[in-house]
């Protein structure tokens, strides 16, 4: 069976909306209590509409405190 293009998270069977870099992704995935399956060497991993939603929204929020550090 060739491989499913499937979001990465565990047990999660969506079609991937987006791909997104694992090393800026891995603190949110924490905060959720998400785990992302995916190769060792893959830097990248695939995300479904709903889950990159819950992954951005860290993101955001982490970027706006990162940010009012520098006022
Ligand atoms: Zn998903």
């Amino acid at each position: 069976m060739p491989e499913k293009k499937a979001c990465s998270i565990e047990g999660c069977e969506n079609e991937t909306k987006r791909t997104v870099s694992l090393a800026k992704t891995e603190f949110a995935l924490k905060k959720e209590g998400l785990k992302a399956i995916h190769k060792p060497k893959e830097t990248k991993i695939r995300l479904c509409a709903d889950h990159y939603k819950k992954i951005k929204k860290h993101i955001k929020e982490k970027e706006k405190l990162e940010r009012a550090r520098w006022r």
